[in-house]
C-alpha cells in the first residue's frame, strides 16, 4: 500500500505505486500519416522554441520569450473548422449513483483552427458555435494571449485549440507555455471504475466485474482506482446499497493492495449514510471521499470532524457537479474542501489559469474533472504539468481512433506528457470514422 503521509502531503501529490506495467493512454488506432491539409498545412508551421523568462516561480505563469509573441501576431485566423471525434472506452461503462449506462465512449464536437500561414490548432469545441465565423481574419494575438489564455469573448470556444494552435507555433508545450511548474509526470488515477457489478440487468455480475476491470486497467498502467459508490441512492435497497458499495471497495482494496482507493459518490449519500460507509470500510485506506452528498458547511464540517478523528490523511473533493465556485472557495478556505474539481472543459484552461493562483494562495489543490473524453484527460494533465498544485490527474482509458495519442503513455500510475509543440497531437484524419 501506498505509504500514508499527512494530508498536506497527500494534498500535494498522489504517490500512486510504483510496480511494474506500462501502458498507453488514448492509444492511435492507426497512426499512419495524416491526409488532411491542415496536418500538412501544421508541419509547415515550422516551430521556434521559446524560453521562459528567468524570475518566474513555480507558480506563476510564464511569458514566451524570445520574440514570441510578435511571431504569433505574424498569424491571421484563415479557417475555423467544427466536427465531430468519437471516443472508445475500452469496455461499456455502467451506471453511477444517478445516471445509468455511460456507454461505449461519447461523440464530442472539435474545433481546427488554422491560420493564414498555414498553422493549425485543435481541441475540444467548449462553447456555442455562434461568431466563430466572425474571427476569420482577425489577428491571433488579438484572441489570445499565451500569458492569459483566451483573451477575447467570442472566442472562448476555441480555448483548447487556441492554446494547441500557440503552443504549436511558439515551439512550446501547451505545459510549458502556461506555466513553469515543469513536471512532464503527472500521477492519475483510474476513472472508469462504474456499477458494473449490476449489469446486466437480470444476471448481473456482481463483485467480480468490478474486480475484472481493475485488473483490465492495471494492465494498462493504471495504480490507483476511483470506486464509483452510492448504489443505494437509485438502484439498490439503501441498506443493500450501502453493503454493496462496502464489499466492492473492501474486495478492491483487498486484491489491489498497492493502488490507492478513491471514492465517488457524485452525491448520492447523506452524511448519516456516509460516516456509515466509512465506518463499514473499516481500516481501508481511502485517499479521497469525492462528492459523498450535496455541499452543505454544516455536513461538511461534520465530515471533517469525522475523518480528524478516524481518517486524518483521507481528503475530501468536491466542485465538479454545478460548481458554485465562491461558495466553494470559502469552504476550502475553512478547511472542508481539499481538492476541487471544477470539470477542465466547462472551466476551460483558461478559467483554471485565472483561477489556479487563488487556489495556491487559500492553500487547496485542484485536480480538474476530466471523465467523459479521453482527450480531456491530456488536458487536465499539461494544466497539471505547467501550473502544478494538480493532486492527481483523472484518466479516462479510451482510444480515439482518427488521432494518435501514443506520445503520452501511462506508466506506473503516472501519466507521461511528451515533449513537442501544442497538445502533440496531429488534428484528426477523418472524424467521423468508427
Ligand atoms: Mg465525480
Amino acid at each position: 500500500m501506498t505509504p500514508i503521509g499527512p494530508r498536506s502531503t497527500r494534498r500535494r501529490l498522489l504517490r500512486a505505486g510504483l510496480g511494474a506495467g506500462a501502458g498507453v493512454i488514448v492509444p492511435g488506432s492507426d497512426p499512419g500519416p495524416a491526409a488532411t491539409a491542415p496536418t500538412d498545412a501544421r508541419r509547415d508551421a515550422t516551430p521556434t522554441a521559446g524560453g521562459r523568462s528567468g524570475s518566474a516561480t513555480a507558480d506563476a505563469v510564464i511569458r514566451p520569450k524570445g520574440g514570441g509573441v510578435t511571431q504569433l501576431d505574424d498569424h491571421r485566423i484563415a479557417r475555423v473548422v467544427v466536427q465531430d471525434l468519437v471516443s472508445r472506452y475500452p469496455r461499456t461503462v455502467g451506471r453511477n449513483s444517478h445516471l445509468g449506462s455511460h456507454g461505449s465512449g461519447p461523440t464530442s464536437p472539435i474545433a481546427l483552427v488554422q491560420t493564414d500561414q498555414g498553422a493549425v490548432g485543435w481541441g475540444l469545441l467548449r462553447g456555442p458555435t455562434d461568431g466563430l465565423d466572425g474571427l476569420v481574419g482577425r489577428r491571433l494575438t488579438d484572441l489570445f494571449d499565451p500569458a492569459v489564455g483566451v483573451i477575447e469573448a467570442v472566442a472562448e470556444p476555441l480555448d483548447f485549440a487556441l492554446h494547441d494552435l500557440a503552443g504549436t507555433i511558439l515551439g512550446l508545450p501547451v505545459s510549458k507555455m502556461i506555466g513553469s511548474h515543469d513536471d512532464s509526470v503527472v500521477p492519475c488515477y483510474d476513472g472508469a471504475i462504474y456499477f458494473d457489478d449490476l449489469d446486466p440487468e437480470g444476471n448481473p455480475r456482481g463483485v467480480d466485474a468490478v474486480l475484472q476491470n481493475c485488473a483490465d486497467d492495471y494492465a494498462l498502467g493504471y495504480r490507483a482506482f476511483k470506486l464509483k459508490i452510492g448504489r443505494g441512492y437509485r438502484w439498490m435497497e439503501r441498506d443493500d446499497g450501502l453493503r454493496r458499495d462496502v464489499e466492492v471497495t473492501r474486495a478492491v482494496a483487498q486484491r489491489f493492495s498497492d493502488c490507492p482507493i478513491l471514492v465517488d459518490a457524485n452525491d448520492g449519500y447523506d452524511i448519516d449514510g456516509f460516516v456509515a460507509y466509512l465506518d463499514g470500510v473499516g481500516d481501508v485506506d481511502l485517499f479521497w471521499v469525492e462528492e459523498p452528498f450535496a455541499e452543505r458547511r454544516e455536513d461538511l464540517a461534520r465530515l471533517r470532524s469525522y475523518l480528524d478523528r478516524h481518517r486524518p490523511t483521507t481528503l475530501i473533493a468536491d466542485g465538479e457537479l454545478r460548481p458554485n465556485i465562491p461558495f466553494l472557495l470559502e469552504l476550502a478556505s475553512e478547511k472542508l474542501v481539499d481538492v476541487l474539481l471544477m470539470d477542465v472543459l466547462s472551466l476551460g484552461l483558461t478559467g483554471w489559469r485565472r483561477l489556479m493562483p487563488d487556489l495556491i494562495r487559500i492553500g487547496v489543490a485542484a485536480s480538474p474533472h476530466a471523465w467523459g473524453v479521453p482527450l480531456k484527460t491530456l488536458y487536465a494533465a499539461h494544466l497539471a504539468a505547467g501550473l502544478g498544485n494538480v493532486v492527481t490527474v483523472e484518466a479516462v482509458p479510451g482510444t480515439v481512433p482518427t488521432v494518435d495519442t501514443a506520445a503520452y503513455r501511462v506508466a506506473g500510475g503516472s501519466l507521461h506528457l511528451p515533449d513537442l509543440p501544442g497538445f502533440g497531437i496531429e488534428p484528426p484524419r477523418r472524424s467521423t470514422d468508427p
